[in-house]
């Protein structure tokens, strides 16, 4: 998606990872028991054949725009705008898809893959329910078996997804083992996948795992990039100065950075979940504070112990409370392509009632991480450049949370 006025980044050819066997410089790859290696090579191939074929594009398209409700709008955030008088602020309206998050978008791509490959029975695993509800939406629109295991203590935390899920036909696993969150349902996914391969697909969501998963969840997610291109050149706006995404697994950051990677006067932000800061045990920066190993299928930053176990993260949003990160992430972050910082719990409360108060958006407390680090850049813009920042889910599963710290607050924090 390069247009011709922008030459390739000058240090790396980037469009061209990851290579054959699935690596991004010496991230990701394949590290998988040797039984799941056909299922995987099933996946690639299909995949591959599919990406050239006009009729599943078409298809694909068609379910992003008649039933997720792409295209989202790029808005012109004004009074946001005003407030920091510098930068123009643009939101990619994420949070109005179906089911409230970009989500959506690679759960369609891969139940399309599924069925092409004559798979009825789709398996996942979630944290804070999330990728569970998004999976079960599309199993049942897709008439498909959906199984969605889940750590007993996330049950109890997430309890109105568990209950969505039920609704839309799924059977949610509860999973006692470990810590009973999302690292052990990841750990009982694979192991159904293991026992059931023949029958099942696994829909990973993330640009996380083993090679293709990565590869295939960016690709199902870059048309929040793509979208973003044609809707500034339709405003006269050839190109962004800065793109601010927050990071999970990063799926909604590859999807919104990956069509803008070879222009080189864009600049990236990746912002991931500080919790309680980075001096201390509790957060999800694993970017910032993490060491390259291996987990869930690939290798990757990972938050890790001194002796190499996972560290349990922190993060007072359950989608960004993952102990590792997308291993193209890990590639960008060496590569200095994409910048990685992070930022608190209190400056994303923060940040989501400002946008509440000033635009009358409620966003996800994930999205609210990106927009609290407008905070730190916005200072630095000049009223000629373009901020891009992807509002990547909408805050209703977040009241809570958000109610709390209003109470907290005396009721009426100015923004
Ligand atoms: C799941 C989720 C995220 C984090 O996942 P990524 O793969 O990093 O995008 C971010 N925002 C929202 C609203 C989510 O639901």
């Amino acid at each position: 998606m390069s247009r011709p006025s922008a030459p390739p980044h000058p240090s790396s050819p980037i469009d061209q990872w990851p290579d054959a066997r699935g690596y991004f410089g010496e991230f990701g790859g394949q590290f998988v028991p040797e039984i799941l290696r056909p299922a995987l090579t099933e996946l690639e191939t299909t995949f591959n054949r599919l990406r050239t074929d006009p009729d599943f594009e078409q298809e694909f398209r068609q379910e992003l725009r008649t039933y997720a409700g792409r295209p989202t709008p790029l808005y012109f955030a004004r009074n946001l705008t005003r407030y920091y008088g510098k930068a123009r602020i643009y939101l990619k309206r994420e949070d109005l898809l179906h089911t409230g998050a970009h989500k959506i978008n690679n759960t369609i791509g891969q139940i399309l893959l599924a069925r092409a490959m004559g798979k009825q029975r789709i398996i996942a695993e979630t944290g804070a329910g999330q990728h569970g509800v998004a999976t079960a939406t599309v199993a049942a629109r897709f008439g498909m078996d959906c199984c969605i295991y889940m750590g007993a203590e996330d049950m109890e935390r997430q309890f109105p997804n568990v209950q969505r899920m039920r609704m839309l036909g799924a059977k949610v696993r509860a999973v006692h083992s470990g810590t009973r969150t999302l690292k052990d349902a990841t750990s009982e996914a694979l192991r159904d996948w293991l026992t059931h391969v023949a029958t099942t697909h696994y829909i990973i969501g993330s640009v996380v795992g083993p090679h293709p998963f990565p590869l295939i969840v960016r690709y199902f997610q870059k048309v929040i990039g793509e979208e973003v291109q044609e809707q500034l050149k339709a405003l006269g706006h050839p190109s962004p100065s800065f793109l601010i995404a927050c990071v999970g697994g990063g799926s909604n950051a590859m999807g919104l950075f990956y069509p803008f990677l070879s222009s080189p006067d864009v600049q990236m932000i990746g912002v991931e979940a500080g919790g309680l800061g980075v001096h201390t045990p509790h957060h999800a920066a694993t970017l910032s504070r993490g060491r390259p190993g291996i987990f869930h299928g690939m290798k990757t930053y990972l938050l890790q112990t001194a002796d190499g176990q996972i560290q349990l993260p922190h993060s007072i949003s359950a989608g960004l409370d993952y102990p590792g990160v997308g291993p193209e992430h890990s590639f960008l972050k060496e590569q200095k392509r994409v910048t990685y910082t992070q930022v608190t719990d209190q400056e994303a409360l923060q940040a989501a009632f400002r946008l509440a108060r000033l635009e009358g958006i409620i966003p996800a407390l994930e999205s609210a991480h990106a927009l609290a680090y407008l905070d730190r850049l916005l200072p630095t813009t000049h009223p000629d450049q373009i901020v891009v920042v992807n509002l990547s889910g909408r805050g209703d599963k977040d009241m809570s949370t958000y109610i709390q710290y209003l109470e907290n607050q005396g009721g009426e924090k100015a923004p």
